[in-house]
């Protein structure tokens, strides 16, 4: 039920590269914002800077698809061989573009600097491409347009800094791309707290009639993505996952949960404080990850010791003998102490066993209790985690945000249904 868009390979190239120096960004991030544009990508390919190397990487790529991206390989150096072996395998000569030249002159210069004579190889583009500037860098990128096999092709050649490339791909593609209304055309929905097995096997009733959907972990969240769906196949999928759902789903776009917070916080225009025990400030960490969290949040209690439970959030010495630490009580408490002592509209606390050690018949490794506390009062709710220490403490910050914004993500849902 998707609507193909055009193939691309992607084509890095660089020693550094291909001997494992440096991690390849450059084809992680185009394969990423491609897709997200409507792209099928096909291969991603490296080189080094061999010139029959990249002869045959280049030749190989555009056989096989409508666009090769290409980065690296456009500076002043002579291991900079990108334009000249383009213009081999398209069968046309090199040409000097006067205004790169003039850009990159005013570049050096804006930086007290001479452009050196082997700069100039860097106004030199083949016959026929279109320049993109680089506003950021001395080598502009280009597309070319060239046939293979008899069919249409583009080649789109793009530095090798990744600060350089990137606004120099979202240029290009917002000015030239095929289908420029392809972002909004895509349909990413989060899940929160389910495997992709049992995920798929809750989206059964809706894939039988409409068909498959892909799935990408982004843990502890999980995507589900239609890409270019048919409209009415993109909004029956909103409205069922709404409707049997609505326990997981977070929002009918890519946002994790701890950006659907910061926005809900700033919406909400009240403020948080935190008590935890077993995520340790983890969940300090990830709220003021978000820049603006200030307007919202103003602390947390890291109490992972009895006694600091009860001397710096009041929590009665009973109930942590009674029921032990990791209960409903302990949780309240906690909750209720650290919106009193920190002085805050809305409280959350957090107290399990993250294990490996510790567990217990009653209390395995995974049980987390968390509590929130406002002015209407205090509720507890009990988390059966898994996976591992990190998993354990980061799905329980997850579960916690959403739960805080569980009406709100409601509404916000209901809202976009309507304008659907
Ligand atoms: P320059 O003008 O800097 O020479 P260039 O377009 O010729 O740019 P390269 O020489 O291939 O690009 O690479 C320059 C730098 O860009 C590398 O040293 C590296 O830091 C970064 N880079 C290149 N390719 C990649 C890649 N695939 N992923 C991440 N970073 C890369
Ligand atoms: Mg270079």
């Amino acid at each position: 039920m998707t609507a193909e868009g055009p193939t691309a390979c992607l084509l890095s190239t660089g020693e550094e590269v291909l001997r494992g120096e440096i991690f390849d960004t450059n084809n992680h991030f185009l394969a990423r914002t491609l897709g997200e544009r409507g792209f099928q990508v096909q291969m991603m390919l490296t080189a080094g800077d061999r010139r029959e190397d990249l002869a045959f990487a280049m030749r190989t790529a555009l056989a096989r698809a409508d666009y090769v991206f290409m980065s690296g390989g456009l500076g002043p150096t002579d291991d900079d061989l990108t334009a000249a072996v383009a213009a081999e395998v398209a069968g046309v000569g090199l040409r000097f573009d006067a205004p790169s030249w003039a850009a990159i002159c005013a570049l050096f210069r804006r930086n007290n600097l001479e452009p050196g004579p082997n700069n100039r190889k860097q106004a030199l583009f083949p016959e026929g491409a279109t320049v993109l500037p680089n506003a950021l860098g001395t080598a502009p990128g280009f597309s070319l347009a060239l046939a293979s096999g008899g069919v249409r092709k583009t080649l789109v050649a793009l530095p090798g800094p990744p600060r350089e490339l990137q606004p120099m791909l979202l240029t290009y593609l917002d000015a030239t791309a095929p289908n420029p209304e392809a972002p909004d055309a895509n349909l990413f929905i989060r899940f929160l707290g389910q495997g992709e097995s049992h995920l798929s096997e809750r989206l059964e009733p809706w894939s039988k009639i409409w068909g498959p959907v892909s799935f990408r972990q982004a843990f502890p969240e999980i995507e589900v993505k239609l890409y270019r769906p048919d409209p009415a196949c993109a909004a029956e999928l909103c409205r069922f996952a709404d409707r049997e759902l609505a326990d997981c789903v977070l929002d009918f776009a890519p946002l994790s949960t701890l950006e659907l917070f910061a926005e809900f916080m700033r919406e909400r225009g009240q403020t948080l404080a935190l008590a935890e025990s077993c995520t340790g400030g983890l969940a300090a960490k990830l709220i003021t990850d978000a820049a603006g969290a200030s307007a919202y949040f103003l602390g947390s209690v890291v109490s992972y010791e009895n006694a600091v439970k009860e001397r710096l959030l009041g929590v009665d010495p009973a109930a942590l003998t009674g029921q032990g630490a990791v209960s409903e009580a302990v949780a309240l408490q906690m909750a209720i102490g650290a919106r009193e002592r920190l002085g805050a509209d809305l409280a959350l606390s957090f107290t399990g066993v993250a294990g490996p050690g510790g567990g217990t018949p009653e209390k395995p490794v995974g049980t987390v209790w968390m509590a929130r506390a406002d002015a209407d009062g205090a509720a507890a709710r009990l988390l059966q985690l898994s996976q591992g220490r990190d998993r354990i403490r980061q799905a329980a910050v997850s579960h916690g945000l959403r739960w805080l914004m569980e009406a709100w993500l409601a509404e916000r849902r209901r809202h976009s249904l309507q304008v659907a």
